[in-house]
């Protein structure tokens, strides 16, 4: 490397026979590698050394590096210098057993090495050819996946980035899915659309319907029960209402696992409803179809068998490095009547293979089924199912405490491993409590050993602790409790 260097600061670059077209020397990269390897390993097995929540301010990371591009080439050892020194203080540490906001994504030492072979063999898979094996991998482990989760076997997968990609091909699929010309004439002259799901749905529905021309006005936010589930009385009577005024209903999506509360939706009633009115359903399990991989959580999917499509995220709670998001459906034709096109120069001849690229939005795809295979090999199924065990156990204990503590209260049941709950202090109203909760969010996520998240239900600010990250054991969720009651004695003023 330092040769590159000096070359480079001679000016005399294109004449030096060290510094030659292509990429940097096999030597170069091996000795890097194996340096980056190293610093891997050793930050997965303590990444509580950072502050969990990056403690830069806005800006602070951009003003720290040049403002354009080096003319000369710079040594490895400057970059690898400059991400400890200028990026590392800029990363919130999404792998520190103390994450507990949102829901995580975790990933996992065999995800990283498999990402990494991914990167290196850089194939794009859009056609079969393209690639055979990140075609036939993505379907089989796809497939395994689909096995785990105990879905039929017509429900075949693709893989999306995310979960709202996956929604957005869901409801694209649905509205070819009504025999309409949509596709090809937009909406002009035909019925206006509407789609159902419940006001806790996650928002990349709507975005979905944004994105396809369908409106926000087209998207019915059907309100919800006590435990936050979509009231099946509301959703057929909002169906017939739109169909009176002379809408189309044409999808409705149910959640199992809602991103404030991992409420669950009535699945086999919203199928009934969506039989009865043709309607595609959508399932979207993004985080907790992950649960269903435990025989005494498989009912969050009770019902799914009668779905048109499912989406849950290897990437949130699987332990796959984001991103990885997987889409299940048994109508993978309807999906490519609605997104087929294929140019002169893509057509193969290839016969009965499956091209991804006809599929979505998307021409290029990259090999993500390889780190889920690493993922579901090293850990295998039962490995997989103690650590989503594990989670859900911990969040029971942790409502558990919330529970016994007279100055705490619970807002939400715990299907799952989220936990929702705020300080409640006798003879303090609302707003006050309100205030009060967002000041202990804040003191606890500034300490930097725990990092959680809120949401608002009913009004109440509500505090959540959400489970899921590779490395969170008893130890960092009591803590997390510990932080919490420290926090609220601390602005009653009062010793702990
Ligand atoms: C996280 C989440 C999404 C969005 O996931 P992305 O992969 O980030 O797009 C959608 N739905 C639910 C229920 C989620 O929890």
């Amino acid at each position: 490397m330092g040769t590159h260097h000096t070359a480079a600061s001679t000016g005399k670059r294109a004449a030096m026979p060290d510094n030659p077209p292509g990429d940097i020397p096999g030597e170069e990269f091996r000795r890097y590698g194996h340096e980056i390897v190293d610093w891997i390993a050793e930050y997965l097995q303590h990444p509580e050394d950072y502050p969990v929540l990056s403690q830069v301010t806005p800006g602070e990371i951009a003003r720290a590096l040049p403002d354009g591009p080096p003319a000369d080439p710079e040594p490895l050892s400057d970059v690898l210098a400059d991400f400890e020194r200028v990026i590392m203080p800029g990363i919130t540490h999404w792998n520190h057993p103390g994450f507990m906001a949102y829901f995580g994504v975790t990933g996992s030492a065999p995800g990283i090495l498999g990402e990494l072979l991914a990167a290196a063999l850089n194939v794009n898979g859009m056609l079969w050819r393209t690639s055979p094996a990140a075609s036939e991998l993505e379907a089989v482990s796809l497939d395994w996946l689909r096995q785990l989760l105990g879905l039929p076997p017509s429900f075949e997968g693709i893989i999306y980035d995310t979960a709202s990609i996956s929604t957005l091909v869901a409801v694209a699929a649905a509205r070819e899915a009504t025999g309409l010309p949509y596709r090809e004439q937009g909406s002009a002259g035909l019925p206006p659309l509407s789609l159902y799901c419940s006001e806790h749905a996650h928002s990349s529905v709507e975005k979905g319907a944004i994105t396809l021309g369908i409106g926000q006005q087209g998207v019915r936010a059907i309100p919800v029960d006590e435990a936050f589930r979509m009231d099946v009385g509301v959703l057929r009577e909002a169906i017939d209402k739109d169909r009176a005024a002379g809408r189309l209903p044409f999808c409705v999506v149910a959640t199992a696992g809602t991103t404030s509360t991992t409420s669950v939706d009535p699945i086999p009633a919203i199928a009934e409803v969506a039989a009865e009115n043709n309607l595609w359903l959508h399932v979207d399990a993004a985080y907790g179809g992950a649960a269903a991989i435990l025989p005494e959580k498989r009912w969050i999917l009770e019902g799914a068998e009668r779905a048109d499509s499912l989406v849950m995220n290897p990437h949130k709670w699987l332990f796959t490095p984001i991103d990885l998001s997987a889409f299940f459906s048994p109508r993978l034709d309807t999906v490519h009547a609605a997104f087929s096109l294929v140019p002169e120069y893509l057509r193969t001849g290839d016969g009965e293979v499956r091209n991804y690229m006809d599929y979505g939005p998307q021409l290029g795809r990259r090999f993500r089924a390889l780190k889920l295979w690493f993922v579901l090999r090293a850990f295998g199924a039962d490995g997989l199912r103690s650590r989503i065990r594990d989670h859900i156990r911990l969040a029971g204990d942790f409502a558990a405490w919330v529970d016994a503590a007279p100055d705490w209260e619970r807002l939400a049941p715990v299907p799952l491993s989220v936990v929702c709950f705020r300080a409640a202090p006798a003879r303090m109203n609302e707003e006050a409590l309100n205030a009060l909760n967002q000041r202990i969010l804040d003191r606890v996520n500034q300490a930097g050993r725990v990092f959680l998240s809120h949401t608002r239900l009913r009004g109440m600010l509500t505090l959540r602790v959400a489970i899921g990250n590779i490395r969170s054991d008893r130890a960092y969720v009591r803590l997390a409790w510990e932080e919490l009651v420290a926090a609220l004695a601390a602005e009653l003023s009062v010793p702990v």
